[in-house]
């Protein structure tokens, strides 16, 4: 008879002390007594399984499966969390954890146990990293914490579920957030200041946005410096020029569609400096109608580079631009009313799967507030989750359409920026307008007006038949105005 010999495949984090598992060998045939099996843990209880992407989900508790929760994501690294007790049967030796995931390798762990795991402290529970290549679209797992022994001493609460695995729907499928940085150089002070893009900052972005949006993967790529000579003060002056831009940049490169762009600069050599009033870091068009999708072309934000706050700006910006709102942290106009936390609070447990930082839902706020401490919640967890699934996964083909750009500055005046290819029909905020052609054509048409989200003002998109425009007419929040779009 041989020994089953479990292989110590992989050895993730470890609550536990680490030893790796000896190789017993082949034990003698058929004399003797019969040679140890691999037996549930005596005096071992698992009370709850939870897995972890960036917010807690529970699986199992007190032995029964728990439906919904968190949706898991195909790919995406995990932790599973193991919470047991233990009674006076369990003699204090040492243990070994076994997650099973069909498709995957097992994972193992060996240590001691300790009387009970707690919600709050990590290193209570067997923690299991799971590679994102084990969650397939959908989890078939088990789970044992075992010690040698006789078949006859199994203990059935040591093992979930009782044979077999147990198969938890996986929601969202595998896919990639795909990023382009584009940096500005700083002109307008003579000071040629560029943003830090080196592979430190940009992999320190790339796992920002890794820990807090529901995708598999992040691609950051960097875009060529783009110089730029006008003024961008901490007041919000000069961005929506930047922004202009932007939605031009986009559109000349001809980006797929599931890209997204962000602008990064400096305008003062440091964030003090820069802020010493105040300031703005970051802003971009509230991207919510259609509200899957949203606007292809106003896939695009804004922000500052300076590390204190720049991963951070940059997710928070590119969540407006995946339609979402405000959380009701630190005085944001307009939080969004459907959020369901009080304070912008993350709702449930989160936990960084690197690092294994505990989240606690009572003291951490959403990304989409103003607080410091964020992380993500749920309820933008599952929304970013949404709107993924229709824009990172398929490209997604509208129709192009030949517009007329016309900005709204903060003190309402209002000027035109171009004639642009938008892609899809145009949903949101309908402005009348009309179009004189040179010809003497008159075309009553919708405009859709998009607003800042940190700025006044903001960008009306203009359907034209063609570009031989006379006057762009136009009435924005009960003021009429008149532009001529030729010199
Ligand atoms: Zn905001």
């Amino acid at each position: 008879m041989k020994h089953r010999v479990l292989p110590f495949l992989y050895a993730a984090l470890l609550a536990l002390p680490l030893v790796a598992c000896s190789d017993d060998s082949t034990a003698p045939d058929d004399d003797g007594p019969p040679a140890p099996q691999y037996v549930g843990a005596k005096g071992v209880t698992i009370r709850e399984v939870s897995i972890y992407q960036s917010l807690k989900r529970q699986l199992m508790v007190d032995g029964a499966p728990v439906e919904g929760g968190v949706p898991l994501v195909q790919g995406r690294d995990a932790v599973i969390r193991v919470f047991y007790d233990t009674n006076a049967d369990y003699a204090g030796g040492e243990v070994t954890a076994r997650l099973e995931i069909a498709g995957a390798d097992p994972i193992e762990i060996v240590g001691t146990l300790d009387a009970s795991s707690s919600e709050d402290q990590i290193n209570s529970t067997i923690n299991f990293s799971v590679p994102g290549a084990a969650i397939g679209a959908s989890l078939e797992y088990s789970i044992s914490i075992l010690e040698e022994g006789q078949t006859a001493d199994d203990n059935a609460a040591a093992h979930y579920p009782a044979s077999g695995t147990e198969a938890v729907a996986v929601d969202g499928p595998a896919n990639t957030f795909r990023v382009i940085l584009a940096p500005f150089r700083y002109d307008a002070d003579g000071s040629g200041r560029e943003p830090d893009m080196s592979e430190a900052t940009v992999e320190s972005y790339r796992q920002r946005l890794k820990q807090l949006y529901p995708v598999s993967n992040v691609e950051v790529t960097v875009r060529e410096v783009t110089p730029w000579n006008q003024e961008l003060d901490a007041f919000g002056n000069g961005w929506q020029e930047l922004g202009y831009e932007l939605y031009g940049m986009r559109a000349q490169d001809n980006a797929p569609d599931d890209v997204y762009y962000y602008a990064i600069f400096n305008p003062s050599a440091s964030f003090n400096q820069y802020c010493s009033q105040g300031c703005l870091l970051g802003v971009t068009l509230l991207n919510a109608d259609p509200p899957d999708v949203g606007q292809v072309d106003l896939r695009f934000a804004m922000g500052v580079g300076y590390p204190e706050y720049a991963a951070d700006t940059m997710a928070h910006e590119l969540g407006h631009a995946h339609g979402r709102e405000h959380a009701d942290c630190g005085g944001p106009d307009q939080p969004d009313p459907q959020f369901p936390h009080p304070g912008g609070q993350i709702g449930v447990w989160g936990l960084d799967t690197v690092s294994l930082e505990l989240k606690p839902p009572t003291l951490i706020t959403d990304i989409m507030g103003y607080c410091d401490n964020q992380w993500v919640s749920d309820y933008t967890y599952s929304a970013f989750l949404n709107r993924g699934k229709n824009v990172n996964l398929p490209r997604w083909h509208g129709p192009k359409q030949r517009v007329a750009l016309v900005g709204l500055d903060g003190k309402g005046v209002a000027t035109f920026g171009g004639f642009r290819d938008a892609a899809m029909g145009l949903q949101g905020k309908r402005v009348q307008s009309r179009v004189t052609h040179h010809d003497g054509r008159v075309a009553p048409t919708d405009g859709v007006f998009y607003a800042w989200d940190h700025l006044p003002g903001g960008m009306v998109l203009v359907p034209v038949s063609d570009e031989s425009v006379d006057t762009l007419e136009l009435e924005l929040e009960g003021v009429r105005h008149v532009l001529h779009t030729g010199p």
